[in-house]
């Protein structure tokens, strides 16, 4: 007899060591996204806790937010829109720039994606120092919308994204650490 499969979104999720330089633990993702019981509970879960809340737009960060994005927009009935590194977006575009660890990075959106008033769901695979979803909140709130939420698989709190987020007067909500 077959035992039930108990395993959790965190057993679907494989530590790469050393991508994309040493010294990073890379979670990837991938593995999560392929296997069809493990994507279809980190939707379910990510959805959860917005039950019965209005929702307008998922807003999804370049790339694998694309990919929990669409599908947890989705399920909502509601639009989706990409926040992407600066130079993909064909239309005419709002920038925010952010500091990395080293450098800086621009990410942008489409200037009529979302309206003032638009209740917004933010989603992306993990949060680190929060450098990436602070900037989306940024654009969202510069074109009116009210983000309602910030949802993550994976939380790093040692990377203080959580803190940041908070800071800023936003509800961080992710599946594991
Ligand atoms: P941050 O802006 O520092 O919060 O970084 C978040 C973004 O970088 C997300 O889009 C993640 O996909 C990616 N990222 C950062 N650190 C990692 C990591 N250790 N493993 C996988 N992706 C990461």
């Amino acid at each position: 007899k077959r035992s039930r499969d108990t395993r959790e979104v965190r057993d679907y999720i494989r530590t790469i060591v050393d991508f994309p330089h040493e010294g990073i633990l890379f979670r990837d993702v991938t593995t999560l996204f392929a296997d069809a019981r493990g994507f279809r509970m980190a939707v379910d879960q990510l959805l959860s806790p917005y039950a019965g809340e209005p929702i307008d737009k998922v807003v999804g960060l370049e790339a694998r937010g694309f990919i929990l994005g669409g599908a947890v927009a989705h399920q909502l009935s509601v639009g989706f829109v990409p926040i992407r590194k600066k130079g993909k977006l064909p239309g005419a575009v709002l920038s925010q720039a952010y500091t990395l660890e080293y450098g800086e990075a621009v990410v942008e959106i489409h200037d009529d994606a979302l309206k003032p008033g638009d209740r917004v769901l933010i989603v992306d695979d993990l949060l680190a120092t929060g450098g990436t979803a602070a900037a989306a909140i940024s654009l969202c709130e510069r074109l009116g919308a009210e983000v309602i939420g910030c949802a993550f698989v994976i939380d790093l709190p040692e990377l203080g994204g959580r803190k940041v987020l908070e800071g800023m007067g936003h509800e961080v909500y992710a599946l594991t650490a």
